[in-house]
């Protein structure tokens, strides 16, 4: 069995000076720009790529470490029971087992151990993973006329690290880019004609059945009534630090008179402690998923109750949003579900 690191030549040279494209931030205003991270982001492709390649490298490099951790197996680790019975000057830490059984046992647990040891090399070595990985030597052996190909016998780095690094990376380059989309957002939002109460309003003419929209002269707050679920709330927007920002904006019960009920503190919560605060419609989006509170199922248990009879007072987004339509869509849970 070949376990020399073939692959890491094949187009890994490079891997620590990938090109720097400053794709995502290439059109945004300079304010953000230098908002951003200093951190330089990786083109998503390419990363994507040295991540395939890392991780393969990654996997033979862990199967190459146990083939020398197996090579340790027969007949030292097998027969290590027997050490101090054939020769008691040589084994200096173990000691010569009081019973037959003893020994035994000892035999026994070894063996399953090496079994076990064994079955777990083989199966990554023939697991789904590998299988591109061995097609890809394959070729390469192909296309040297079935040449073995030679390499220095050495790792030239440790793939494993190397994977995490760039999983950081990854995530790194996700959340700035979410960063810089959503600071977007908020300036499009901020520039929009006709200010909250057009998008309030724009909301209130989809006539969603059992949601029901109040706007007073108030320059900041406006009421939701759900009339199929029985809770109504008072929309307000907190006042931003600066003057030029857009605020945020906070749900509290319309009934003032008495404590919420314990569904309605829990929807609250929910609502208060949402992402996007500033984001009016998708607030709106989700207040609405309530409107049919005593008939949604909740996503993971498929029931309207929970074994403690609590409506699915959860909400959380969708993980595949649909693709047309800018409106979010939310799942609902019971606390206990998640
Ligand atoms: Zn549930």
């Amino acid at each position: 069995m070949d376990s020399s690191p073939t692959m890491k030549r094949n187009g890994l040279g490079n891997v620590k000076d990938i090109h720097v494209k400053d794709s995502i931030t290439a059109n945004m205003s300079n304010t953000i720009r230098e908002e951003a991270s200093p951190e330089p982001v990786l083109d998503p492709e390419l990363l994507e790529s040295e991540m395939e390649l890392v991780t393969s490298l990654a996997k033979l490099q862990k199967l190459e470490e146990m083939i020398h951790q197996l090579r340790t197996l027969l007949p030292e680790r097998l027969l290590e029971p027997l050490a101090p019975i054939v020769n008691p000057k040589a084994s200096t830490g173990t000691t010569v087992p009081n019973s037959p059984q003893k020994l035994f046992q000892q035999l026994s647990q070894a063996a399953r151990a090496g079994v076990s040891e064994v079955s777990e090399f083989q199966s990554l070595w023939r697991g789904k993973d590998m299988k591109p990985v061995w097609d890809r030597i394959d070729t390469l052996i192909f296309e040297n006329a079935g040449q073995l190909l030679q390499s220095s016998g050495m790792w030239e780095e440790d793939y494993g690290a190397l994977f995490e690094e760039l999983t950081k990376q990854d995530a790194a380059r996700k959340e700035q880019e979410q960063k810089v989309k959503e600071e977007l957002e908020r300036s499009q939002l901020q520039s929009a004609e006709g200010g909250w109460k057009a998008i309030v309003d724009s909301f209130a003419q989809k006539n969603i059945p059992g949601v029901r929209i109040s706007t007073t002269k108030s320059e900041s707050s406006f009421a939701i009534l759900l009339a199929k679920a029985g809770m109504s709330f008072k929309v307000h927007a907190i006042k931003a630090a600066q003057e030029s920002e857009i605020p945020e904006w906070q749900v509290s019960s319309k009934q003032i008179a008495e404590p919420p009920s314990k569904l309605e503190s829990a929807v609250l919560d929910c609502l208060n402690s949402r992402s996007r605060k500033w984001d009016l419609l998708y607030l709106l989006e989700m207040i609405s998923s309530y409107s049919n509170m005593l008939q949604t199922t909740c996503i993971k248990c498929g029931s309207i109750t929970d074994k403690a009879a609590n409506l699915p007072a959860i909400r959380r987004l969708k993980a595949t949003q649909p693709p047309n339509g800018p409106e979010p869509v939310f799942d609902a849970y019971h606390a206990t579900c998640i």
